[in-house]
C-alpha cells in the first residue's frame, strides 16, 4: 500500500476533526466524558510542542551566531546582513499585522487607541521595560521560566562566546550541532504525532465554537497568502531597486528553481544548495553567498514571521482579546526573534508561534485552529524565507562591490 505522507495525514485529520466537531456542536447530546478526552489528548500535543521550544530556541540560535566562524568576518559583511535580515523580518511582522488589522474593520483597533496610548505614561515605561527584560540576569532562570526573550539574548552570546573562544570552543560547537540534530528529530517525533494531536484540537475547537469560525478561517488563509504576497512582489522589489539598481525581472527569473523548491519542501534548508547555485547565477561571489544564505536559512524567516503577525491577531480575535500596542510591539519583536530561532525545516515556525502567543496571552492550544492547514501556509512562507536570503545577499554583494553585473544580467 502506498505511504500517506504525515502532511496529507495532518489534513485528512483537519478534515476528519471539522466534521466530527461540527456533529458534536449540533447534535444535541451530552458529550461532555469524550470531549474532555478529546481536549485532553490535544493538550499533551500541545504540552509536547511547548516542551520542544526552549531547547530548540537556545540551541539553534547559539549554533547559528556560532556559525558565522571568524568574528572578523562577521565585521563588514555580517553586521550589514544581519541588519537587512532583522530589518525586513520586522517590516514583514509589522506589515502582517497591519494588514489584518486592515481586513478585519471590526477590529480597526489603530484608530481606536492610538490616541489614548501616545498619551499614557505608563505604555512608554512598559516599552523600556520590554528592553530592559531581555537582558536576564540570571540566565539560568530565564530558561527555567521559559523567558524567551532573555533565551535569545543569552543565546546570541553564547554564540559569539563560541566563536571567540576559536579552537577551544569548538566542542561546545559540535555539542551544539548534536543537541540541534537530536532536537530536530525530536520535533520531527512530535510531528508524528500531529495528526492525533490535530484531530483532537480541531474536533475539541469545532465543537466549541461551531460553524462560525469557518468564515474567519477561510479569511485567515487569504490575508496570510496576500502578505506573503505583497511581501514578495512589493518589498523585495522595492528593497532591490533602492539598493541596487538590478534588472527585478533577471532576478526573479534566476530565483524561480529556488521558489520551487522551497515551496514543494517547505524547508529554507532544502533549498540552500540551490540558492546558492541561484546566488552564482546572479553573479554574487561563493565567498559572501554560502555565508550570507545558511546564515539565511538559519536567522531570517520574513514569511513565518509574516505568519506570525497575522495568526496573532486571527486567534487574538477568535478568543476576543485586546491587544494593546504594547502586546503588538512586543509580538514585533518577538517574532523577529523567533524568526531567528526557527529553523529552516517543515512546521518549525508554527511551533515557535507558541512562544509569541503565550507573550500577547493567548492560549498555546489555539494553534490547534491553525495548525491542520499549516501545510498550504508553509509553502507559501518558505518561498518568502528564501526570497528574503537571497535578495538580502544580493543588496549586500552590491554594497561590498563584490556582485558581477555581467554574469546577473546574463541570461540563463
Ligand atoms: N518551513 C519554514 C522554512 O523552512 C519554517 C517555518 O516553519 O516557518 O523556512
Amino acid at each position: 500500500m502506498r505511504k500517506i505522507s504525515l502532511a496529507k495525514k495532518i489534513f485528512i485529520a483537519l478534515i476528519l476533526g471539522c466534521v466530527c466537531g461540527i456533529i458534536f456542536n449540533l447534535v444535541p447530546k451530552n458529550f461532555d466524558i469524550l470531549l474532555e478526552i478529546i481536549n485532553l489528548i490535544g493538550q499533551i500535543f500541545t504540552n509536547l510542542i511547548k516542551s520542544m521550544v526552549v531547547p530548540l530556541v537556545f540551541v539553534s540560535i547559539a549554533l547559528g551566531i556560532a556559525s558565522i566562524g571568524d568574528l572578523k568576518k562577521l565585521g563588514s559583511v555580517g553586521s550589514k546582513i544581519i541588519a537587512f535580515y532583522f530589518g525586513t523580518t520586522a517590516l514583514a511582522v509589522s506589515f502582517a499585522i497591519f494588514f489584518a488589522k486592515l481586513i478585519n474593520p471590526d477590529t480597526s483597533f489603530y484608530i481606536k487607541n492610538v490616541p489614548e496610548i501616545s498619551t499614557d505614561i505608563h505604555e512608554k515605561i512598559s516599552v523600556s521595560k520590554i528592553i530592559l527584560d531581555i537582558i536576564p540576569t540570571n540566565p539560568i532562570e530565564a530558561l527555567a521560566q521559559g523567558s524567551m526573550l532573555q533565551i535569545i539574548f543569552f543565546a546570541i552570546l553564547i554564540g559569539i562566546g563560541i566563536t571567540l573562544a576559536n579552537e577551544k570552543g569548538t566542542p561546545v560547537k559540535k555539542l551544539f550541532e548534536s543537541l540541534n540534530e537530536i532536537n530536530l528529530k525530536l520535533v520531527a517525533m512530535i510531528m508524528n504525532f500531529a495528526p492525533i494531536g490535530v484531530f483532537a484540537l480541531i474536533t475539541y475547537s469545532f465543537a466549541s465554537f461551531g460553524l462560525d469560525i469557518i468564515p474567519s478561517i477561510s479569511k485567515y488563509l487569504f490575508v496570510t497568502y496576500l502578505a506573503l504576497f505583497f511581501h514578495a512582489v512589493v518589498i523585495y522589489n522595492l528593497m532591490l531597486k533602492i539598493w541596487t539598481k538590478l534588472d527585478i525581472k533577471k532576478f526573479w527569473k534566476k530565483f524561480w528553481p529556488v521558489a520551487g523548491v522551497a515551496f514543494s519542501t517547505s524547508s529554507s534548508n532544502a533549498a540552500l544548495p540551490i540558492s546558492i547555485e541561484a546566488a552564482d547565477k546572479m553573479g554574487v561571489s561563493r565567498d559572501i553567498s554560502s555565508f550570507t544564505l545558511s546564515l539565511g536559512s538559519t536567522i531570517n524567516m520574513n514569511g513565518t514571521a509574516i505568519m506570525h503577525g497575522i495568526t496573532v491577531i486571527f486567534l487574538a480575535n477568535v478568543y476576543h482579546i485586546d491587544l494593546s500596542l504594547s502586546d503588538l510591539i512586543k509580538v514585533v519583536l518577538m517574532s523577529t526573534l523567533a524568526s531567528v530561532g526557527t529553523a529552516g525545516v517543515p512546521g518549525v515556525g508554527m511551533l515557535m508561534l507558541a512562544m509569541v502567543l503565550e507573550l500577547a496571552n493567548i492560549p498555546v492550544s489555539a494553534i490547534g485552529l491553525v495548525l491542520g492547514i499549516d501545510r498550504i501556509l508553509d509553502a507559501g512562507r518558505t518561498v518568502v524565507n528564501v526570497m528574503g536570503d537571497c535578495v538580502c545577499t544580493l543588496i549586500v554583494a552590491v554594497m561590498e562591490n563584490d556582485l558581477d553585473e555581467k554574469k546577473f544580467n546574463a541570461d540563463v
